[in-house]
């Protein structure tokens, strides 16, 4: 076998041919490198193989034994192969169901191993269907035998588990003097870090549970170094290069400025503003998170910090994910600058093309203060005279990209974004570490909290009756579904099959609307319009309620299939009513009686505290749902997780964080292996640090 480089195609090892290595491809392991790092999903403990007079009826045992004679009975589908099998100790029998082929290698004398589930057939012990292997060497030793952990890995269609295995095991062979330790003796000494060979090897075949948990804690380390060291360098990249205009505040400045509200801040508030001003106040860019509950004035903190921008004859931008969500910063900001001289406008998809070019050419002239919008602000002939401020709404449904193209519209905008996904602050200290972050943790005064009950699938009528007790009162409703529509391979109702359901049976003599994602943005605005004004009383609806939007008389949020959701969405989902002096209902609908899923909504029931939830979803869930490591640019993680790997994440970012400190463009000889591996995971973080 020839020898292969680390980057060479696994199409050139034996034993793979075009056919296997497309399943391979799929899997995403093209190259021998990628083969060595397709690490198994788990390990299965083999027990030790059993003699066949020690058997235990109803068992699933394993013996080692010879083939003493096989022959097939029937023909095709309906054929079965009886087979006897025989070690020192007894006989036994065996019977494959339509695996005719089997025959050919079941030869008279043949070594081979089988495993399943022992039962009886004419006083003779039988195993059906059993897992078969064949052994070149006659008896494993049973010592090997009972330590090993047998690596499971993820398979594909053309390509089983087994046969990963042989052929990580034949990579392994050329790959593994190929393989670079990162850290020298010291450092993994006092990390009790395996060397990174060992344990790439252990990962595969670990002997005892022990070298596995080593070999994960080692490369889960590896992993979240190389992620920490991106969100490090990122960090680094934007404190050192970014030059922005100052905007100081003055006392009257920020007078004026607060005469625009028609409340007091809260103290959160005022911490923000606090911050915010800060570092508008320098000249290098704010690059900013604003996180806080749906309700908790996100918005009035933004205003401010445009004002600030406005005040010193710098243009602001804000982008928001949805029209109905722009249009609504966009009413909310005309409200506030009523009988003020600041020029503001609303670019989105559906802005008529003449509009639009007013639009453009005054913000190009430096004419408009503040254009607020959606995707639509990131069309290229969308330019800013004086672009100083960058405000992004609900950031994690926008890419790294745009939001480069965004900032990429001023010279060096300040940058400000916001979310109302409450992210634990150890996540996003890890995950944006390049933001600073900022937290409303309180609520305005006179918000009502929102009583959330947790009901199962029958008590829907009595769910519905409540419902109409809180429209008899003069209030409104949204049911929320998970489905647009009816899916054949789900048991999922959906929204828009529900509609009518709803119409038919509970709410007949009431006038309901249906919204979702999929409907034209001119009747999404409608539906909207005319629950808003309260003209429907029932909104049913799929998510894209989530977001954002405020209807003052809006109470109850009735959560169908409340099983399917991250404790974190029907968060934001309840944050939807209860606004104001009406307090608020949510209602979850739960079609499970899995005791784990219900636990996990009782969370709902017993706190209303955002970042509780978060943390607690966090827990349960693990990251995933949260945050698209990818979509933020930076390294996936295969080993380690971050649900669980918490202290290993934290020592990694101070490891991460002294390491670019004292070489933040990785030029050391002794970093070079973690560079590489950087460039290759995340390039575009290492084209950061590759500028001369
Ligand atoms: P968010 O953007 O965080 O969801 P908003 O800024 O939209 O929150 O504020 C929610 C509601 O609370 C709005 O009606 C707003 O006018 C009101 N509000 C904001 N700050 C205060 C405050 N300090 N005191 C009273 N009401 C406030
Ligand atoms: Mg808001």
């Amino acid at each position: 076998m020839s020898r292969l480089g680390l980057d060479d195609s696994v199409r050139f090892m034996k034993g793979v041919g075009p056919h296997r290595a497309g399943s391979l491809a799929s899997l995403g392991v093209e190259t021998l490198r990628d083969l060595v790092h397709y690490f198994p999903m788990r390990h299965e403990q083999h027990g030790p193989t059993v003699a066949i007079e020690d058997l235990q009826l109803d068992q699933t045992q394993a013996v080692v034994g010879k083939v003493l004679r096989a022959k097939l009975i029937g023909v095709g589908r309906a054929s079965r192969i009886q087979a006897a099998i025989g070690d020192q100790t007894g006989r036994m029998h065996v019977t494959w169901f339509s695996a005719p082929w089997m025959l050919e290698k079941l030869t008279g004398g043949a070594w081979v191993k089988i495993r399943g589930k022992v039962k009886l057939y004419a006083d003779w012990p039988q195993m059906v269907n059993p897992e078969i292997e064949f052994l070149s060497t006659p008896i494993p030793t049973e010592a090997a035998e009972q330590q090993r952990l047998l690596p499971v890995y993820r398979a594909t269609e053309g390509i089983t588990s087994k046969q990963i295995d042989q052929i990580v095991r034949r990579g392994w062979k050329m790959a593994a003097p190929q393989i670079e330790e990162w850290y020298d003796a010291p450092y993994r000494t006092q990390r009790k870090l395996l060397p990174r060979r060992l344990a790439m090897q252990r990962l595969h075949w670990p002997d005892t549970p022990t070298q596995l948990a080593e070999a994960r804690h080692r490369l889960a380390y590896d992993e979240l170094l190389l992620l920490q060291l991106a969100v490090a360098i990122r960090r680094w990249h934007v404190r050192e290069g970014r030059q922005a205009p100052a905007m100081p505040l003055s006392a009257t400045i920020d007078e004026r400025i607060r005469r625009r509200f028609p409340f007091k801040f809260t103290a959160a508030q005022d911490r923000a503003v606090r911050e915010i001003v800060g570092d508008m106040g320098k000249s290098v860019a704010m690059n900013r998170l604003l996180e806080g509950d749906v309700g908790s004035g996100k918005t009035a903190v933004a205003l401010y910090a445009s004002l600030l921008a406005i005040a010193h004859r710098w243009q602001v931008t804000v982008i928001a994910p949805t029209e109905i969500l722009a249009e609504q910063h966009y009413n909310r900001i005309c409200e506030y600058l009523k009988g003020s001289r600041v020029r503001h406008g609303l670019l989105t998809g559906s802005t008529g093309a003449k509009v639009r070019r007013g639009l453009l050419k005054a913000a190009a002239s430096g004419e408009l203060d503040i254009l607020v919008g959606t995707h639509a602000l990131l069309e290229q002939d969308v330019e800013f005279a004086r672009l100083g401020l960058v405000i992004v709404d609900e950031q994690h449904r926008f890419g790294v990209r745009q939001r480069a193209t965004l900032r990429g519209k001023g010279h060096a905008p300040h940058y400000m974004v916001m979310t109302a996904t409450p992210i634990p602050r150890t996540l996003a200290m890890t995950l944006f570490g390049d933001l600073d972050i900022s937290v409303i943790d309180k609520m305005p005064p006179g918000r009502q909290p929102v009583r959330t009950r947790l009901m199962a699938r029958g008590d829907e009528p009595a769910a519905f009756r409540f419902v109409k007790t809180r429209i008899e009162a003069g209030e409104q409703a949204f049911v929320v579904y998970p489905l647009i529509n009816e899916a054949e391979d789900l048991p999922l109702r959906a929204a828009t099959e529900e509609f009518e359901r709803l119409k038919k049976f509970y709410f007949a003599d009431t006038p309901i609307g249906l919204l979702h994602g999929r409907m034209p943005a001119a009747e999404k605005q409608k539906v909207m319009d005319a629950f808003v004004a309260g003209r429907t009383k029932v909104l049913v609806a799929t998510t894209v309620v989530e977001v954002g939007i405020d209807v003052p008389r809006a109470t109850v949020m009735l959560v169908q299939h409340a099983e399917r959701y991250g404790l974190a969405q029907i968060h934001q989902l309840r944050g939807r009513v209860g606004r104001r002096n009406l307090p608020g209902h949510c209602v979850l609908l739960a079609d499970t009686s899995s005791e784990q899923a219900l636990e996990r909504l009782r969370v709902l029931t017993s706190t209303t505290d955002g970042f509780a939830v978060a943390e607690a979803d966090l827990r349960m869930r693990g990251p995933g749902e949260l945050i698209g490591l990818r979509q933020h640019g930076l390294p996936e993680l295969q080993v380690a997780d971050l649900s669980k790997d918490m202290e290993l994440l934290m020592e990694a970012r101070r490891d991460a964080q002294a390491l670019v400190a004292r070489d933040p463009r990785l030029r050391s000889p002794a970093l070079a292996a973690i560079r590489e591996e950087l460039r290759r995971r995340v390039g575009q973080v290492i084209g950061l640090i590759d500028v001369a």
